[in-house]
């Protein structure tokens, strides 16, 4: 018999882990308000093009192949390492739960097919070198100018911002490093875009970048992964081939109208895109834009400030750098218990993460979540799940915390 299950009702809950992000209404609006169009209906490619137009500038490239790849993060990562082909030597460093499964992707790309073989889920492949840098700790530019000396790779790769530790890596220090060594640098930029403020045309070592729709471009309905790529990192693949038809880095980029290197005003046909997500994707980059990528980022880290200053008035101690995410400890009464209380908040849709790696610690996130009402609901939610764990906290010092860091910002109005 076949079961027909009821209809799926999923909850609103307060995403506050490290991604995905909250949707804004606008995008959500473009989404549903679209017609359906097929994928070569003249309005949906040239919604295309203006989507590859705006990405140049929230990206800050000049790059001609910057484009969105259908899915996710990895979708848009998986493109980017398709430039790496087996016995490719490669140095990858990694810090935490995300480039460490960057660097399995990568040992997947260059291992041989003996390699592959001998152990297909996991490959180890003898041309490349993993930099493992410790959770809770950056990548530094010493660190990559010694490894890159040393092993002088065809291909350098690391995450801009690690999302499982927290941590933001030096990307100044691996651009020049790569330059001065002659290696093509590859970012995972997932956490990164639309958070920081940073322009890939000021980092003239890195020759690909991968990144998300859901965390700092808030668009979660499955849309598009940004990605762009220098012309030597082109000419690099075009010489050296690689094996997929749909996350061929020349090939996805003909729909979005980049045909022999050079903008088209039409894209030609790659695969079915879906009018709804290239309205979302549109709206969505609009809204990044019109706030500015240098503006949003200041306000990202003037609320991170607020809800750092507050956990720590609890007594937690914060060990990330990122502005999008807070990673903590609990107070040492209740060191050990990050995960029991993790998994009540999230009984309560409050969506809190813990680290997926070693050492267990929580991860609140503030994607789209950039007000002052919002950061002080979360914040007193987190005192109360502490609370409820048996920790004692001083309501008046999470708020005077709070008040603090939001009275600078009525001062400066
Ligand atoms: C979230 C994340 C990914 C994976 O993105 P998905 O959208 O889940 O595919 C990869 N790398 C980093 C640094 C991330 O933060």
């Amino acid at each position: 018999m076949t079961q027909i299950f009821p209809k799926l009702d999923i909850p609103q809950t307060i995403a506050a882990g490290p991604g995905p992000g909250n949707t804004d209404e606008r995008v959500l609006a473009a989404y549903a308000g679209a017609g359906l169009a097929d994928h070569m209906h003249g309005d949906v490619l040239r919604g295309m093009v203006e989507c590859k137009k705006m990405l140049r500038a929230v990206w800050g490239t000049e790059n001609i192949h910057t484009y969105g790849v259908a899915g996710t993060g990895w979708s848009g990562l998986d493109v980017m390492f398709s430039g790496v082909m087996p016995g490719d030597k490669v140095v990858i460093f990694t810090n935490g739960t995300f480039s460490g499964i960057d660097g399995l992707t990568v040992r997947m790309k260059a291992a041989t097919k003996d390699e592959l073989a001998a152990d297909s889920l996991n490959p180890q492949a003898a041309s490349v070198v993993t930099i493992e840098v410790p959770h809770g700790q950056s990548v530094t530019g010493d660190i990559i100018e010694a490894a890159l000396a040393e092993h002088k790779p065809k291909w350098a790769a690391m995450a801009h911002w690690e999302t499982g530790s927290g941590r933001i890596n030096d990307i100044a220090g691996f651009s020049a490093a790569c330059e001065k060594h002659g290696a093509m640098g590859l970012v995972d930029a997932v956490s990164s875009l639309g958070v920081g403020d940073f322009r890939i045309d000021d980092f003239p070592g890195i020759h690909g970048w991968a990144s998300c729709p859901q965390k700092g471009i808030c668009c979660l309905p499955l849309t598009y992964a940004p990605v762009s790529f220098t012309d030597r990192f082109i000419e690099t693949l075009k010489a050296t081939g690689t094996r997929t038809f749909v996350h061929h880095p020349i090939l996805e980029a003909r729909h979005w109208g980049i045909i022999d290197g050079k903008d088209v005003e039409k894209g030609t046909y790659h695969r079915t895109h879906s009018a709804y997500a290239v309205a979302a994707f549109h709206e969505a980059l609009r809204i990044t834009l019109e706030q500015g990528v240098s503006a949003r980022a200041e306000e990202y880290a003037f609320h991170e400030s607020a809800l750092r200053a507050a956990v720590e008035a609890m007594g937690c101690k914060v060990t990330s750098n990122m502005t999008s995410l807070i990673v903590l400890n609990l107070p040492d009464d209740l060191a050990g218990r990050e995960m029991e209380l993790v998994q009540s908040c999230r009984a309560q849709n409050f969506g809190i993460w813990p680290t997926l790696s070693e050492p267990v610690q929580v991860r609140i996130g503030i994607l789209n979540l950039l007000n002052r009402a919002t950061i002080t609901d979360i914040a007193h939610r987190f005192a109360q799940a502490i609370r409820d764990m048996g920790g004692k906290i001083e309501q008046s010092s999470v708020d005077n915390a709070l008040n603090t860091v939001y009275a600078k910002a009525i001062a400066a109005e």
